[in-house]
């Protein structure tokens, strides 16, 4: 009898709820299969009731079974996902091809291993940093849902391959930047793709010290470390599966996720999740919603709707998140990101090989729709000095949205430029900068579709 898997041994997120299934047993449930770890006692009696159970691997060693039975069917990880060494060395590739297309960025190093994590930034002359809607997509915060890292690599891919001859992906290159940084958790994606644990949902710090990583219960949650409501996310129990670390942005990989969004103002983001076929946005504060609460809902609405369920029966739905440590909270509330969490696919972490491109190519879809959005409707603001002409980093706000919740917005001190995704309508503008006197745009209008583009020269106050 299949029974004894310690609770820490077992996954943390399951492919179902608590209540629901024996997790210990029952390892994942997709369409009307299920993957169980059994007795041969019990395979007998479930022919005998007229179930056809297929014997995929008998073992005495009763965690080993339950850890390799997590890779599904295959019983280890099939080769259609890839390791982060092949991911560096495929855009590597790819890049060589097509140079002025993809800039590779350092963005860090990992916490424990100290291995780069790096950012990939695409755009017709990718050199350069323009002054262009900026969009990231970002997998595998969490280490075992390594579908993200495929779809960022197959965005990648797309882009590479399409530029030039898809209208699409080409008119995309010619006016936004796009960064992918395809592993954020690059030790705890190691631990997985490794063969190691296939449960591996942390990074690989060393919290206890003692020498040994990748045994649990060691290890941070990279998405409860940023700093946005730290102290109410994940849980304080270092050997918790949510452990947020001993501070915000303790660990090395959210502060490589802070560079990036410090190097770059971004617009919209989605960072990549497994699973539940369910999109969270920010966010449910108590029962407020977010400021930009109906710019938010109507664009992770339009993403969720072009994004088909594995079963095929219906798309992706949304739920607002709640607004504590983990990367949309901060994204939005400290830099003005619309970013989105999306669970992909559903009933396991790990998903089957002949799962795995209908659950990428759906989400190519979601892209596309997310990417419409860089077009508008908003306003695009440029500050500059009236003496100097130089761009200027100021704060760019609509009193009647934002309020206490989030920071202020700001123009970019690269390029002045501040953009704002908004429903059509009048909106009150304040743009501020200490030592410049405060300009007010009382009624900027929003058309239904498009920027509207002002360009506010601050006066100097002369102190
Ligand atoms: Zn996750």
């Amino acid at each position: 009898m299949i029974k004894n898997i310690p609770a820490n041994e077992q996954t943390e997120e399951g492919a179902f709820g608590y209540n629901d299934y024996n997790r210990q047993r029952i390892i994942s449930l997709v369409r009307n299969t299920a993957l169980l770890l059994a007795t041969p006692e019990e395979v007998t009696q479930w022919q005998s009731l007229g179930f056809v159970p297929e014997v995929l691997l008998e073992s005495k060693n009763e965690l080993d079974l339950y850890r390799r039975a997590l890779y599904g069917p295959a019983l280890k990880l099939d080769p259609i996902y890839h390791t982060y060494e092949q991911i560096v060395d495929r855009a590597g590739a790819l890049q060589a091809q097509h140079p002025e297309l993809m800039t590779r960025i350092q963005i860090g190093g990992t916490t424990q291993f100290h291995r780069p994590i790096y950012a990939y930034r695409l755009s017709n002359d990718a050199a350069k940093v323009q002054d262009r809607p900026a969009v990231l997509f970002d997998g595998c915060h969490h280490a075992d849902e390594i579908m993200g890292a495929e779809i960022v690599l197959a965005l990648m891919e797309k882009l590479m391959a399409g530029y030039g001859t898809d209208a699409e992906v080409t008119r995309w290159l010619d006016t936004l930047e796009i960064y992918l940084v395809p592993v954020v958790n690059v030790d705890g994606h190691n631990i997985v793709t490794s063969g190691h644990d296939p449960r591996w949902r942390k990074n690989a710090r060393d919290v206890n010290h003692d020498g040994v990583t990748g045994v649990y219960p060691e290890g941070v949650d990279v998405n409860r470390g940023y700093s946005f409501n730290w102290a109410l996310g994940g849980s304080n129990d270092p050997e918790g599966p949510s452990y947020r670390g001993a501070h915000p942005f303790s660990e090395a990989e959210n502060r490589a996720m802070r560079n990036l969004a410090d190097q770059r103002q971004l617009l919209l983001s989605i960072s990549y999740h497994s699973q539940g076929e369910v999109i969270y946005y920010p966010w449910i504060w108590g029962n407020l919603a977010a400021p930009d609460d109906k710019v938010i809902k109507n664009l992770a609405n339009d993403v969720a709707a072009h994004i088909t369920r594995m079963d095929g029966e219906g798309t992706y739905t949304i739920a607002p998140g709640g607004p504590s440590s983990q990367s949309y909270p901060w994204f939005y509330g400290r830099r003005g990101v619309i970013d989105m969490i999306i669970e992909t696919g559903k009933g396991t972490h790990i998903f089957s090989a002949a799962d795995v491109p209908g659950i990428i190519g759906e989400n190519l879809k979601g892209i596309a729709a997310l990417l419409e959005h860089t077009a508008g409707p908003g306003l695009s603001v440029r500050v500059t000095d009236a003496v100097t002409g130089r761009p200027l980093d100021a704060e760019v706000w609509i009193p009647r949205i934002d309020n206490e919740t989030v920071d202020r917005r700001r123009s970019d001190v690269r390029f002045g430029r501040a953009r704002r995704l908004l429903v059509p309508g009048n909106y009150y503008l304040v743009i501020s900068r200490e030592g410049y006197a405060t300009t007010v745009l009382p009624a900027q209008q929003v058309n239904a579709t498009g920027w509207t583009a002002l360009a506010v020269a601050l006066q100097p106050t002369g102190q």
